[in-house]
């Protein structure tokens, strides 16, 4: 199972993702939330804080399961629960990032999955990105949902809400958002142009197939 440890530099790593994720424009105001797991517990940003305003000791432990023990002070995140189902569900993940981003948001208000309209569908596991069923924010059906999508992908949709993905590091959790929110833009843009030609199940699997070889390095 991969974790990190709770140290100075993995606080400021998380703090570093959010106001990344707001340069984006992935996030706005207090939406959007991270987690990591950890030996003991999930190390989990706080409910309701402006992220220029985080500070590493703000960062909120909770239990991998179970309630938070809720000792005062700040409160976790209000999503811990599907932060907690999605890493229980996932132990080949270290992280879990949820957004608000603008075109993902928008194919989640249509009630529609993101299909095979992009080669780098593949990165999430699959040929779509599922959508997950409408749920208050903040409940176990939406925890619960969200776990069960993100037993066979990286990456979803919440209905009516935004997006969460998933990663085996940090940075590959947030490099998941922003490609699921691409895909969202392009599905759309092309959407308002015509019918979208979308690859077969045996195109995706090659795509997955050829990210082995895929990056900077030469390894052969
Ligand atoms: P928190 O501020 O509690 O993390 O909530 C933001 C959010 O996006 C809820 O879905
Ligand atoms: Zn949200």
């Amino acid at each position: 199972m991969l974790t990190l440890d709770d140290t100075e530099a993995t606080r400021q790593r998380i703090i570093d993702a959010c106001l990344w994720m707001e340069a984006k424009g992935l996030v706005h105001a207090t939406a959007g939330n991270i987690s990591v797991r950890l030996n003991e517990g999930l190390l989990v940003t706080p409910s309701g804080i402006a992220y220029d305003a985080l500070t590493p000791d703000m960062l909120q432990v909770i239990p991998q399961e179970g309630d938070p023990d809720g000792q005062g002070g700040l409160k976790p995140t209000s999503e811990w629960r599907f932060h907690q189902s999605v890493l229980a569900a996932r132990p080949d993940m270290v992280a879990v990032v949820h957004a608000h981003p603008p075109h993902a948001t928008a194919v989640s208000i249509q009630r529609r999955p993101i299909p095979a309209c992009h080669y780098m569908v593949a990165a999430f596991g699959g040929t779509d990105v599922p959508l997950v069923d409408y749920a208050l924010f903040g409940s176990p059906r939406l925890a619960q949902d969200t776990a069960r999508a993100m037993e066979r992908r990286t990456g979803c949709l919440l209905a009516n809400h935004g997006a969460v993905t998933a990663g085996e590091t940090l940075e590959k959790a947030l490099w998941r958002m922003l490609e699921l929110e691409m895909l969202a833009r392009v599905y759309l843009l092309a959407g308002g142009a015509g019918a979208p030609v979308l690859l077969s199940g045996s195109e995706i699997e090659d795509v997955a197939a050829a990210f082995a070889n895929y990056g900077p390095q030469d390894d052969t």
